[in-house]
Formats: C-alpha cells, sequence, structure tokens
C-alpha cells in the first residue's frame, strides 16, 4: 500500500520536474545547483542521487573531457592510454594509498560491486559473501543478491547463492559468520537508498574485526557516500573502516562522465594482477571517464570546505525543521551533505515530494524507505541555495493538510 502510494506520486513529479511526458527530457541550462528548463521553470537540484556532486556542468570537468575528445586516439585496452594511467595514479592517491594500491575501472556502481564480489571470492576461494540489512549495491544479477529490498529480488529468485543479510548490530555479528567461511563483507558506511541510515561505529568496527578474524574481506561501497558526500574523502573513515578494497561511482565523473572504481589491495586485486583477464569490460578505463575523473577529483578537494560550510547550514536547518513540524517529520539523519528526512509516512514524503517539485526544489526519494526523502545538494550549492532550500521544505511542510 505504502509502496504504491510513493510510486503514483512518483511518475507524475518525475514528469513535472523534468519536462517528461513519455517522450522524453526538454532542453534543459544550468550552472552548478541550478537548473533552467525550456519553458522557463527553474528548479535548485538537491536530488540526482548523487550524482551532481559538483553541480551541472562543472567547468574543469567540461574542459577535461573536451580536450580529452579532441585529442584522444583510438583506444583500446591492448593499446592503453596515458589518461587512464594518470588516472589510475590520481583515484589511488586520493583515496588510501598506503594501503589501497590497486584499481579496477568501471562504468557505474553494480559493475564494481560485481568485480568486488570476483575478486573477493577468487582471491579467498570462498563463495559466502555478508551484506547488511537494508543495503543497496545495485540491480545486476550479482549486485541484487547483496541488495536488502525484496522488492527488487523477489521475482528474479534463485539469485547469486551464498550472499546472506546481517542485521545491524553488534550482537548479530557472531551468527552471520557461523556456517561456511566468509569470502566479504560489503557494506555502506550510510545506507543511502536505504533510508540514510548511518551505520553505529562501534557495529561498522565490529563487524570488520570479525571480518578480519575469519579472513574475509571488507568492501567499503562508498558509491554513494564517498567523494566528501558525506565530508571526508570516504566516509566510513571516521567510524575506524578500514576496507580491503573502497568501490567509487555515481559522482567520480563529475556528472559528466560514467565511470566507477574498485580500490583494492594487492592481497584483493591479486586474481587480477595474475590474470588480467580474469574480469574485463570493453570500455573499462574509458579515456573520456578517466579525463573527467581526474578533473572531478581536484575539484571535490577543492570544495571541501565549501562543504563543510553547507553541511553545517543544512543540519541546522533541518533540525529546526524537524522542530517545527514535530507531527510530521519524525527524525532527520545524515551526515555532510547526505540528510534523510523521514515523514509520518510514505503517501505524507509523496505529496511533499509532489509539491518541492512544484515548487522548484528537487530532492530524491529512498528506494527502500518510501517515507524517506533524500537531500544531496552539490558542493558547488551557495549558502543562499541551501537557505532556499530549506525554506521551500519548511512552507511545504506548513502547508501539508492534516
Ligand atoms: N551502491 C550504492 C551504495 C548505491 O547507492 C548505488 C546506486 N544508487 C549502487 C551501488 C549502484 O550503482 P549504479 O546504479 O550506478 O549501478
Amino acid at each position: 500500500g505504502a509502496l504504491a502510494a510513493v510510486r503514483a506520486h512518483l511518475s507524475p513529479q518525475l514528469a513535472l520536474l523534468y519536462g517528461m511526458n513519455g517522450t522524453g527530457a526538454v532542453e534543459a541550462d544550468g550552472a552548478g545547483a541550478r537548473l533552467r528548463l525550456s519553458d522557463g521553470r527553474r528548479l535548485l537540484d538537491f536530488g540526482s542521487y548523487a550524482v551532481t556532486l559538483l553541480g551541472q556542468r562543472h567547468p574543469d570537468v567540461v574542459r577535461a573531457v573536451r580536450r580529452e575528445l579532441e585529442a584522444m586516439p583510438v583506444s583500446t585496452r591492448v593499446l592503453g592510454n596515458p589518461t587512464t594511467a594518470r588516472f589510475a595514479r590520481a583515484v589511488v592517491d586520493w583515496a588510501e594509498p598506503d594501503r589501497l594500491t590497486k584499481v579496477w575501472f568501471g562504468l557505474n556502481g553494480s559493475d564494481a560491486v560485481e568485480a568486488a564480489l570476483k575478486l573477493a571470492r577468487l582471491a579467498t576461494g570462498r563463495t559466502r559473501v555478508l551484506a547488511v540489512e537494508g543495503a543497496y549495491h545495485g540491480k545486476s544479477l550479482g549486485a541484487l543478491a547483496a541488495t536488502w529490498n525484496p522488492r527488487y529480488r523477489r521475482s528474479l529468485e534463485p539469485l547469486l547463492t551464498g550472499v546472506s543479510h546481517v542485521a545491524p548490530d553488534v550482537s548479530a555479528i557472531p551468527e552471520a559468520f557461523a556456517g561456511p567461511e566468509v569470502a566479504a563483507v560489503l557494506v555502506e558506511p550510510v545506507q543511502g537508498e536505504g533510508g540514510v541510515r548511518p551505520l553505529d561505529p562501534g557495529f561498522l568496527r565490529a563487524l570488520q574485526d570479525a571480518a578480519h578474524a575469519h579472513g574475509a574481506f571488507v568492501v567499503a561501497d562508498e558509491i554513494q557516500t564517498g567523494l566528501r558526500r558525506c565530508g571526508p574523502r570516504l566516509a566510513g573513515t571516521d567510524s575506524g573502516l578500514r576496507p580491503d578494497a573502497v568501490l567509487l561511482g555515481k559522482a567520480l565523473g563529475g556528472g559528466v562522465q560514467p565511470v566507477s572504481a574498485v580500490v583494492a589491495t594487492a592481497e584483493l586485486y591479486r586474481p587480477l594482477t595474475e590474470d588480467p583477464f580474469t574480469h574485463t569490460t570493453t570500455f573499462s578505463g574509458h579515456p573520456l571517464g578517466a579525463a573527467a575523473g581526474i578533473a572531478a577529483l581536484a575539484a571535490v578537494e577543492e570544495l571541501a570546505p565549501r562543504g563543510d560550510r553547507l553541511a553545517a547550514l543544512l543540519a541546522a536547518g533541518l533540525e529546526g525543521l524537524a522542530r517545527r513540524h514535530p507531527a510530521l517529520v519524525t527524525e532527520v539523519r545524515g551526515r555532510g551533505l547526505l540528510w534523510g528526512v523521514e515523514f509520518s509516512s510514505a503517501p505524507v514524503a509523496g505529496h511533499v515530494l509532489m509539491e518541492l517539485g512544484r515548487a522548484g526544489l528537487v530532492v530524491s526519494p529512498c528506494l527502500g524507505r518510501p517515507e524517506v526523502l533524500r537531500l544531496l545538494p552539490p558542493l558547488v550549492a551557495t549558502d543562499e541555495d541551501a537557505a532556499e532550500a530549506l525554506s521551500v521544505l519548511d512552507a511545504v511542510c506548513a502547508a501539508v493538510p492534516d
């Protein structure tokens, strides 16, 4: 019932926001967090599923891709490409260069998850994988097995065998490791699609310790939370997560080019070192994505102070919102520039989503928790953008009928 309600609200909102009427999107022009549609409507983008971390058309990313496109030789994995090599160096140096020294490139988040699952199985000779209840890791068949929401899994079972889910509670961990040996633990430091749930640092560390005690690899899915979305370069760092691999995607190509990465220890990466043909995909390391990625990583670092300031404005503003609308907003939670506003019910959240769209503010629903709306402002948003988003949210909440 609740899901149907939010779904019923979703398609008209998308139609409203993006001008889609079954035939495709209209032209949009914009910069930073702003979009202008061809019919003149202005939108403030605090949604876009974490892709537009650098806003629309970040000039450095656009310039880098244009330069690469004009200079790019026809390049295959056989010939290699210097831009791809530079990107590999840049990603490793940016993440945890002392431990995570290897990188594999994919084109989307699910790709990175598939690669990590294969590496863990090959490197350990084991087949079991543990994920966390509420997790979202993608919808390709392997990644889907690690995704929690039964809505996406049910009609496709049996999925990849050997994948199970542990409740995000320290007391559930020993039982989860009982049985056949585990190859890898896959975890999002803050569950995004699962309703913006920051996992307790104590749970994350206990899960990591148990994994390492059992000889299992820890894979941090930072596809949504990484790249300073949550403040630090990687969201898990503050919680003491020292994973054997970090997965990046979404904003890695600056919102311009699709690209994802598995940044791994040499030990986990070993199957690929021994035989690079173990896991390949034709466009892996594509130079346009690599050029975008190099520029995006530099831009993310340059914008870090702006992100900290925005994060403080957002946290204070959303806490105020929860205080002013206690019957409507049951909780606000988040880190940095990833916040969830939980409403009293899914239909209420659906209604608010629609009204925000009408008022020109784009936010994301959560795929697994329809009562939660997700705010994902870009690092380039201004103080005025944040103030406007908060005041639109407040006005829409104030106008929700009892
Ligand atoms: N992992 C996480 C944490 C995600 O948020 C997503 C996408 N929402 C994915 C994996 C899958 O990425 P993609 O949609 O690019 O395949």
